[in-house]
Order: C-alpha cells, then sequence, then structure tokens
C-alpha cells in the first residue's frame, strides 16, 4: 500500500502504521475506526492517505449509521413511500430527486445509504404522515445529537421559544463565599466537596442541583427567581447525553423535579432547558 518516498519531505519512506481507535472525520462528521491503516514518513512523520482506505472508513461510517440505525433503513424509505401511495416516481417529483435516487436507496443490498440531507428530508416527511407536530428546528438539532454534534441553536433561538438555556456547572461548597479570594484554597475545597450549579446564558446564578438519595429525585432548587417560574417544562441533557422531558412540572418548595428516581446524580447534568408555562 505504501513504501514510497515521501512527497513532504522528498526524503524519508513511508510506511504503513496501524492507528487504533482512529479518530477523523467523515463527511464532516466524527467518527472513530476501530484500526486505520496510515501511511506514516519515517523521517518527517508526515501522514499519508490511501483512496482504499478513507472509502472503507466511509463505508464503516455508513454501516455504523444503520447498526446504531441513526439513518433509515432501505424498507422504511420503502414504507414511507408506500404509505403516501406513491410511486417512485411521483415520490422522487415529492422530495426532489430522482427516481433512480429512489430505486438505490430502497434495494435491499444497496451499496450506499441515501445523502443526510434526503434522509432527514424523508423523516420529516414520515414524522409529517403519522400526524404529529414537527418542529424542524428540534428535529434537526437533534438528529444532529445522535452524530455526536450539539449544535446550539442560540439565544434568538430560546428567546423567541421562550426557553431558558441553563449552563450546568460544578463549583467549590464555598463559591459563594470565596469567589476569587483565595484560589488555593479554592482548588483545594473543589477537590473534597463540590456544588453544581445552573446558571443563566448571563451567567446569572439561578438554582443549584439536589440529588436526593432516599428517593432518588434530582431537582433544581431555585436560588434565584429572575424569571418567575411557576411551571415548567423541562428537557435535560446528561453528560452522557441522554435526554429527559418532563411536561407540565410545578414549582413546589422552591424546587423544580428534574427528574425521579433516577441514577442520574446532580454531576451528571450538562444542559438544563426550561420552558415556562402559563
Ligand atoms: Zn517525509
Amino acid at each position: 500500500m505504501f513504501n514510497y518516498i515521501c512527497e513532504e519531505c522528498g526524503k524519508g519512506t513511508v510506511k504503513k502504521k496501524v492507528f487504533e481507535n482512529y479518530q477523523t472525520k467523515i463527511k464532516g462528521y466524527p467518527f472513530v475506526v476501530d484500526k486505520a491503516v496510515i501511511g506514516v514518513c519515517d523521517q518527517c512523520g508526515a501522514r499519508h492517505f490511501d483512496a482504499n482506505e478513507t472509502k472503507r472508513w466511509e463505508e464503516l461510517y455508513n454501516k455504523n449509521l444503520e447498526l446504531k440505525h441513526i439513518s433509515l433503513l432501505s424498507d422504511e424509505i420503502e414504507a414511507v413511500r408506500k404509505s403516501l401511495g406513491l410511486s417512485m416516481e411521483d415520490f422522487a417529483y415529492l422530495i426532489g430527486c430522482t427516481r433512480q435516487s429512489i430505486y438505490n436507496w430502497e434495494k435491499k443490498d444497496r451499496e450506499k445509504p441515501q445523502s443526510r440531507m434526503a434522509d432527514l428530508l424523508i423523516k420529516l416527511v414520515r414524522l409529517s404522515f403519522k400526524g404529529e407536530k414537527v418542529d424542524v428546528i428540534s428535529f434537526l438539532v437533534d438528529e444532529a445529537k445522535k452524530l455526536g454534534i450539539i449544535i446550539q441553536t442560540g439565544k434568538a433561538f430560546a428567546l423567541a421559544n421562550n426557553i431558558i438555556p441553563l449552563n450546568v456547572k460544578r463549583v467549590p461548597q464555598n463559591y459563594f463565599q470565596e469567589s476569587q479570594k483565595n484560589l488555593r484554597l479554592a482548588a483545594k475545597v473543589l477537590e473534597e466537596k463540590e456544588l453544581t450549579i445552573a446558571e443563566s446564558s448571563s451567567q446569572e446564578l439561578i438554582g443549584i442541583l439536589r440529588y436526593d438519595y432516599k428517593t432518588a429525585d434530582l431537582s433544581l432548587e431555585i436560588i434565584k427567581d429572575t424569571f418567575g417560574l411557576r411551571k415548567v417544562d423541562v428537557e435535560l441533557i446528561t453528560a452522557d447525553d441522554k435526554h429527559f422531558i418532563k411536561q407540565n412540572v410545578k414549582f413546589k418548595d422552591n424546587c423544580i423535579l428534574l427528574i425521579s428516581a433516577t441514577e442520574y446524580t446532580e454531576n451528571k447534568v450538562k444542559e438544563i432547558f426550561l420552558k415556562p408555562r402559563a
């Protein structure tokens, strides 16, 4: 595969090397290749990529999307089309591609899955057919998350949708008194005891996350009720990217119950979104 003179330095020889758990990007998305074969120059260290090998990575990536059921399978695409009672030709007209593309995607032993754009569009068609009200932006953000991409649709989006994003972070127990007074002491306390706090996007302290080891309930104790919260919808994202959604949660004893009977303690929370209810 390799063993040619390095084009970078003109001196060294490019030697085959196997990289375990090699992190790369396929079509712009992060992906880890089990065993990646890459040429490395024995003089300058430049990396050389072989076209067949990178093609293999792309195939692994596609297979992974299907295995993890991130992209639609061929029979699912066919099912969506048939649920609409459309021929391949008309379905192609509907979503803006060629009949040949539809034919290729529906083929049982297809070589390549549909493009990401086609996949997203067909998923939206499917949701819409089921009569579900589709929030397209949230849908797209969620789909990107499945590929390990977190897209912040931004303050403007949150504002327009009346959503309050809260940043969750760990601070030393004495955070409130100490702030910057004694950094060394703070570092020591950090090791010993921490609090998990939720801040607004303007870095204002909103509350403290509390995990009750008796009931296994995770709550947000509101310290400063800047937003006049009475009843909220909660979306919580954990450090391992699990989503918990709870609707119509009432404010009780200054607390919002985020998840009940959970193994997720306060230090395993990444983000919280609150949407006030009337
Ligand atoms: Zn070289």
